[in-house]
């Protein structure tokens, strides 16, 4: 079988990789054309280069033993387009993305496609999990299975053992699971949700219900509040139907409400409380330099997090949160959505998918510090701005 090789332009505008383009050529040759003499070769090979490129430009400059010798044409060019080195990950990355692998709990027992194959949800979840092991260098240990396990869903980890020795085993055993059972599993969360849903809108209509039923005693009630304690709609006070018929119980459930609006009371200065847990939350985890000893802390951090309190904890000033090495130190004014100087979160240049972006979690952690401690650091913290590359990685200039 004869495969098709493309042409090779060597502009670098396209995704085109010189070596590869080489391998397959030869590839061809071995295999249509084995008795190709050297000037022959090189010669069939200018007919795949495309026309006008900087790669038959480059052909056509050629002499001598660079048409002649398939080694020093090869070498020569290679020179030209030297392979890209490939980024590589670290351990510790591959261990973060191996954390965060996980099976949706609504896509439990259910069939994905990948390519033109069917393949089982958790079947496609295990050989993923398992090449990440290997790649992270941690498939012969037991490292991370206990911490991933628990971020599964429970209708997967439940029917799982307690303790792997490596990640074959483990992986083999989810995907060794019964699709029946994954399916019944499915069933049930499915009926669960449908339950919860009928059960919220049951209790939604309960509450207009009290609502209606107490808007009159509420007008009377409300005149007596001070203001900033409770928000009510316009749509509501206007809502009058008969005056004060309302029983003990609606006035009751009433109150709670009115309870949990504090949420909504202005801003009250942090309290001394707050302030030292704060102070102690930053001691757990301590910024890390920018180096590759300060990277690995940091990750062994995130992981220390993440087992702590898993995927989807709402920050406060008892869940610290790691900082990411080489951003600003806390509460020096930074932007919390990147952690650099010079301009706020709300002007931050960067968006979501960008590299440079800090975690949710660390936005959320760098606000609520400076909300609870105030920019206690900003007169000594080392100055970090932002700089904008282009796809080369050329600086552009600080922003
Ligand atoms: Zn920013």
């Amino acid at each position: 079988m004869v495969e098709v090789i493309p042409l090779f332009y060597g502009d670098r505008t396209t995704a085109e990789n010189a070596n590869d383009f080489l391998k397959a050529f030869n590839r061809n040759i071995l295999l249509t054309n084995l008795q190709a003499m050297d000037a022959q070769k090189i010669d069939i090979l200018s007919n795949y280069l495309g026309t006008d490129s900087p790669a038959e430009k480059w052909y056509q400059s050629l002499a001598g033993a660079h048409l002649t010798s398939w080694d020093v044409f090869t070498q020569a060019f290679k020179a030209r387009w030297p392979p890209h080195t490939s980024a590589t990950q670290t351990s510790e990355e591959y261990q973060m993305e191996l954390l965060a692998l996980t099976i949706p709990e609504n896509e439990v027992g259910s069939i994905k496609l990948v390519g033109r194959q069917k393949v089982w949800m958790h079947v496609k979840w295990a050989e993923e999990a398992l090449e990440l092991a290997t790649l992270a260098e941690i498939e012969t240990e037991s490292t991370l299975i206990w911490q991933v396990k628990k971020q599964l869903p429970k209708a997967v980890w439940k029917l799982l053992d307690d303790k792997y020795l490596d990640w074959k085993a483990f992986t083999d055993a989810v995907k060794g699971l019964s699709t029946t059972k994954l399916q019944e599993e499915r069933e049930d969360i499915q009926e669960h949700a449908r339950r919860e849903e009928e059960r919220e809108q049951k209790l939604l209509q309960k509450v207009e219900a009290v609502k209606r039923a107490t808007t009159a005693n509420l007008t009377a009630q409300l005149q007596r509040l001070t203001v900033g304690q409770v928000t009510v709609s316009r749509a509501n006070m206007s809502h009058t139907t008969k005056p004060s018929t309302a029983s003990p119980f609606l006035t009751s459930r009433f109150r709670l409400q009115q309870g949990s609006q504090t949420t909504n009371t202005p801003y009250t200065p942090p309290t001394e409380e707050q302030k030292e847990t704060v102070q102690k939350g930053l001691e757990r985890y301590p910024h890390q330099p920018h180096d590759k000893e300060g990277q690995k802390v940091y990750t062994a951090q995130l992981v220390a997090w993440m087992t702590e309190h898993g995927n989807v904890t709402k920050i406060t000033e008892r869940t610290p949160y790691p900082l990411r090495p080489g951003t600003a130190v806390i509460c020096s004014g930074e932007c919390y959505c990147c952690g650099t100087h010079g301009h706020g979160c709300k002007d931050c240049p960067t968006s979501e998918v960008d590299a440079v972006r800090l975690s949710r979690n660390e936005t959320a952690w760098r606000a609520l510090c400076n909300r609870v401690l105030g920019p206690v650091n900003k007169s000594t913290a080392h100055n970090i701005r932002l700089v904008a590359i282009d796809e080369q990685e050329n600086d552009l200039g600080s922003l």
